[in-house]
């Protein structure tokens, strides 16, 4: 059961779906992805305000070097209902008050000499200038929010202007995690002979975590069908169940063997690329399972060429692939594998434009390189030797 990239991809974003939406309070919405439409409840401004601190005149009282009482103060805040200002008069009024009646121009304070009370105009004044009219920034009916759209800072101040406290977005998937093998022990506790701490789940929580869905460790299942099969039932409660190590050909690999007997239906066990091969995919109930493979650096890239695209999916997003871009290779860069190759490399931005060279030793056990790395080439099967100076695609992580 070896698939393409392309056609694991296509297998694994067939069966994960959009989840259901969720009403989320405003101080948790930042990245989430929309699922309802936002019209806005109102003109923004909702009335007509100033612009600057200044006074509130009457442009055809306004002439350069023309004087004018003035018989009122406006701060911000207050209400302008019996406030007026009349011919010859201002109103001192302060950014985002309301525009008095008689009103039709502000002129901001650095464009007149205030002497007690009385103001002398630098300059002519137009009608309208300084004065922000209601609706002129956002028209009441106006559709401002789309579903699909990823909220940012912005999408919230409109919603929180708009006296919304919370908005329907699409549910945050909970994505299990579990780690198995008899060498493994959490973090914390020591090592004892031929025993490794358990590192994997903390990098697949971290990329979950990056993504903002929400992780969730099972703990360590020993290499054998009975603890397995414990943390797979478990684990078949989330949304994304993630297994790490066990599922290739060792006579200690029990993974697939579980999964099978728990119900899930496997779309295959094996991708055509280099690291993550060994990654399979299953699904049960909705619940999305990828068996990948137990060294660091393939969990990490297969999470990112696969599992990442689907939780994107789940979430909303339609931008589910990081967007590819072309770099000009320094050095040589191989691919004997046969397969789909992602290498590891340091991208730099020159004047030139982007430029890659290896992040080193491309050995698959060699976390060091990932380390170095802030990037990866893609090199088709078919791209066996890049030399100097050829170019390459290339996506950031
Ligand atoms: P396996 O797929 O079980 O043959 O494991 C492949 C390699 O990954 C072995 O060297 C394991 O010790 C290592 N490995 C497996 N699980 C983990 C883990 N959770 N954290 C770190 N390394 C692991
Ligand atoms: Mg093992």
């Amino acid at each position: 059961m070896a698939v393409s990239l392309q056609e694991a991809r296509e297998l694994v974003l067939s069966k994960c779906l959009p989840l259901a939406s969720e009403s989320v309070g405003l101080l948790e919405l930042v990245g989430r992805v929309a699922a309802e439409e936002v019209k806005a409840p109102c003109n923004l401004p909702r009335w007509d305000n100033s612009e600057m601190d200044g006074f509130a005149v009457r442009a055809a009282d306004c002439r350069a070097g023309g004087q004018l009482r003035v018989t009122a103060y406006l701060p911000a805040g207050k209400s302008a209902e019996n406030i007026r200002v009349i011919s010859g008069c201002a109103v001192r009024i302060m950014t985002g008050a309301p525009i008095p009646a008689g009103c039709d121009a502000i002129v901001p304070i650095e464009n007149v000499d205030d002497v007690n009370g009385v103001i002398t105009l630098k300059t002519a004044v137009a009608v309208e200038d300084y004065i922000r009219a209601s609706g002129s920034d956002i028209a009441y009916g106006e559709v401002k929010i789309q579903v699909g759209t990823v909220l940012r800072a912005a999408e919230i101040n409109l919603l929180a202007a708009f006296n919304r406290l919370d908005m329907h977005v699409v549910r945050c998937p909970k994505v299990a995690i579990l780690s198995t093998g008899d060498e493994l022990v959490p973090p914390g506790e020591i090592p004892g002979a031929g025993q490794i701490v358990d590192s994997n789940a903390y990098s697949l929580a971290a990329a979950v975590r990056e993504i903002g869905a929400v992780p969730q460790l099972l703990g360590i299942a020993r290499d054998n069908f009975e603890s397995i099969l414990d943390k797979v039932i478990q684990g078949l409660q989330a949304d994304i169940l993630i297994t790490t190590a066990g599922a290739s050909a060792g006579d200690r690999d029990f993974v697939y063997e579980t999964l099978n007997k728990s119900g899930v239906e496997q779309l295959f066990q094996r991708v055509v690329m280099k690291p993550g091969g060994p990654s399979g995919f299953g699904i049960k109930d909705g619940t999305a399972v990828f068996s990948l493979p137990g060294n660091p650096v393939s969990s990490m890239i297969a999470f990112e060429e696969l599992v990442r695209p689907a939780l994107l999916k789940m979430m909303g997003h339609r931008n589910l692939l990081r967007p590819l871009q072309k770099a000009k290779v320094k050095g040589i860069l191989r691919n004997n594998s046969g397969k789909t190759r992602f290498l590891r490399v340091r991208a730099q931005d020159t004047d030139n434009g982007l430029v890659v060279e290896s992040a080193g030793n491309q050995n698959t056990g060699v976390l060091n390189t990932m380390l170095r790395a802030n990037a990866l080439v893609v090199l088709p099967a078919e791209r066996r030797e890049v030399g100097a100076g050829e170019s390459v695609d290339l996506h950031f992580f």
